[in-house]
């Protein structure tokens, strides 16, 4: 059995820790993990971090926390790095109006631009949408139509996915993979819980977004990518099948959004 954490911030997160906890991840059997930039210098300490760890990955985008700070110089910088064969995806790029730390239309226009950019460079997008559903899905429909990541790569992948299964759906219709975090094992997360067992195994992946959220387990400490195994436990308990079988598909799933060639896998 091997595990893929399809979101983290470990490259940045974890301090002087991070070479260990990219370590443990292996040792739980966390084969891959994608560690995702928020902004331009963060995104350039991303790919540097995933160089020189085996098994990690790097993402480069601009958050929406971050977009009123993105220059178009900064833009244009993460459009080059976003075509670095060594960066896997477009991310962390979304909407957060819950917290609302950047205006609305510079999210909007600071998304817009790195949506171009996936489109261009022909990689998935990871995206982070807060409260924004509803600006979010018609704008993912519509740029959906016309992406084409290389390969049998998805369009994308809703990170953290905040919406109930129906909507689930609806994203998956668009060529998105869902991805069910690690607090999918708190009691109270009744409408993830639904998600995990409506939607395919076949498009969903597992996140932690460590260091953030801690699954039920390890409430109230820092959660790790060593931790996703708590999410593919808590989805084969919901669906009623094996931990393998969970993990096995979304592994997979991971590796199609990753770009993960067959022979590179190491399995
Ligand atoms: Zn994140």
């Amino acid at each position: 059995m091997i595990l893929a954490d399809t979101h983290c911030h470990i490259h940045e997160g974890f301090g002087d820790d991070a070479t260990d906890a990219a370590r443990r991840a292996r040792d739980a059997r966390v084969r891959w993990v994608l560690t995702l930039g928020v902004n331009r210098a963060d995104s350039e300490r991303a790919l540097a971090f995933a160089a020189s760890h085996e098994g990690v990955l790097a993402a480069a985008g601009v958050h929406p926390h971050d977009a009123a700070d993105a220059t178009d110089a900064d833009l244009d910088a993460l459009e080059a790095l976003a075509g670095d064969e060594r960066v896997a995806v477009v991310g962390e790029i979304g909407l957060d109006f819950y917290r609302d730390l950047s205006p609305r239309d510079v999210q909007r226009r600071v998304l817009d631009r790195q949506l171009d950019t996936a489109r261009r460079v022909r990689k998935p997008v990871a995206i982070h949408a807060r409260d924004a559903h509803d600006t979010m899905y018609p704008l993912l429909a519509d740029w959906a139509r016309g992406a084409a990541p290389s390969g049998d790569r998805p369009v994308g992948v809703m990170h953290y996915f905040s919406g109930d299964a129906e909507l689930a759906r609806r994203y998956i219709d668009l060529g998105f993979m869902i991805s069910v975090h690690t607090s999918v094992t708190h009691p109270k997360a009744t409408t993830l819980q639904e998600v995990a067992r409506a939607i395919p195994l076949g498009d969903m992946v597992l996140e932690t977004d460590a260091p953030y959220g801690a699954p039920q387990r390890y409430r109230g400490t820092r959660n790790e990518p060593a931790y996703v195994v708590e999410a593919a436990r808590a989805v084969a308990e919901l669906r009623g099948c094996g931990e393998d079988e969970v993990a096995d598909a979304t592994t997979k799933n991971a590796m199609r959004l990753l770009g993960i060639a067959v022979a590179a896998r190491g399995m």
